[in-house]
């Protein structure tokens, strides 16, 4: 038996019938941008999120920018992100024309605190994002008070976090304004690309809206501001309409999965530290192993497909590395370590007992040859 590193196929098949009919009525109605499936998806999505807006967008990374630029954030503006996160928190950032500014995370949770913000914060801060990196929640309360204090704003990237919540209330709810992917492996995930930006903000929603229609304004032929086509097609849209309903049973497979390795792994390894305010939704299951690149190889020769989410920190890509820069320990050293197991809502018990074995193994037989 193998085991997957993801099974999107099963989650589709749940939903099979319903996304057969909507090929077809996208098809016979030629909704094929904008239209019913579109603004119905949006009005489930503000919903499910709490939260008064959510506009449908291309994809996560547009999402971000567009964000940015509705919030007027632009050149000569520096964005706090965390170092540890997918490269889009960072391009979305430059696209926008802004300056991201690095900041190392938490070596308990590895995600941003609100520590981290307080020190990068600057004259020039417009905004932080704080990245709710493999379904966790970052620390929303003591990040959206250092960004009170300061004056700046809270983008929420969400991409890998859909239902998760802090202290009860939605991601997504929980800043300024929220940006989701719908990229098929994410939690919630459509048939090819789309992204969302929710908010309670009426003009950031409306801007966000314009800015990736075009920048169409109120008629069909007024062009108020460089817009962009960054709209979310009819056909993603209804295929996460489809989808929603099932999302919670998922998130909750996912807690069981990563719970049961939780408890399997006890013995072996440190889990990845859940701050009790948060309910993780396990995008990732990550754990850290000294020899990493063995482990995955190990796996690997079981028939067991691991990650690697990220094995370079963003702040060592090409483009952003910068002379001078302060290095980011936690990061640097979590880059190295870290190994992504398989979890995904269908996930079974021989599974993750299979893969928990197979690391079990590994760990012994290093530790064998340690004292041989
Ligand atoms: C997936 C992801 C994105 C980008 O989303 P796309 O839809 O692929 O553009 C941004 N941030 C994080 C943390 C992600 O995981």
């Amino acid at each position: 038996m193998s085991v997957p590193f993801l099974d999107i196929r099963a989650m589709n098949d749940e939903v099979r019938p319903a996304l057969d009919d909507l090929w077809r009525d996208v098809v016979d109605t030629s909704a094929f941008i904008g239209g019913p499936l579109v603004d119905e998806f949006e009005m489930s999505w503000a919903r499910y999120c709490e939260t008064n807006h959510a506009v449908g967008v291309a994809n996560g990374t547009e999402a971000i920018r567009l964000t940015l630029t509705a919030m007027g954030i632009g050149p000569g503006d520096e964005i706090i992100v965390p170092a540890n996160t997918f490269i889009a928190t960072v391009s979305a950032v430059v696209s926008a024309g802004a300056t991201p500014v690095f900041v190392d995370v938490d070596p308990a949770t590895l995600l941003m605190t609100a520590d981290h913000v307080s020190a990068a914060v600057t004259p020039r801060t417009a905004a932080v994002i704080p990245v709710h990196l493999y379904g966790q929640p970052a620390d929303m309360r003591a990040i959206g008070t250092v960004a009170k204090r300061e004056g700046i704003a809270v983008i929420e990237d969400a991409a890998q976090a859909h239902g998760a919540r802090w202290e009860g209330r939605k991601a997504g709810s929980l800043g300024d304004a929220a940006c989701f992917s719908f990229y098929p492996g994410k939690n919630l995930g459509a048939l090819g690309d789309a992204g969302a930006v929710v908010t309670n903000d009426p003009a950031v929603a409306d801007r966000v809206r314009q800015l990736a229609n075009h920048g169409r304004g109120a008629d069909r032929y007024s062009h108020d501001v460089v817009g962009a086509n960054s709209r979310i097609d009819g056909l993603q849209a209804g295929s996460l309409s489809a989808k929603l309903g099932r999302l919670d049973s998922w998130n909750d497979a996912r807690r069981r999965a990563a719970s049961r390795y939780d408890e399997l792994l006890a013995p072996l390894v440190e889990p990845t530290h859940q701050r009790p305010e948060a309910e993780s939704v396990y995008h990732l299951y990550v754990v850290r192993f000294d020899d990493r690149d063995s482990m995955q190889g190990a796996l690997e020769a079981r028939g067991i497909a691991t990650g690697l989410h990220y094995p370079i920190p963003c702040h060592w890509q090409p483009p952003y590395v910068e002379v001078g820069r302060p290095a980011l320990p936690v990061s640097e050293d979590a880059a190295q370590r870290l190994l992504s197991l398989p979890i995904f809502p269908h996930i079974t018990d021989e599974q993750i007992e299979l893969t928990v074995d197979a690391i079990q193994d590994q760990v012994h037989n290093r530790y064998d040859a340690a004292i041989a």
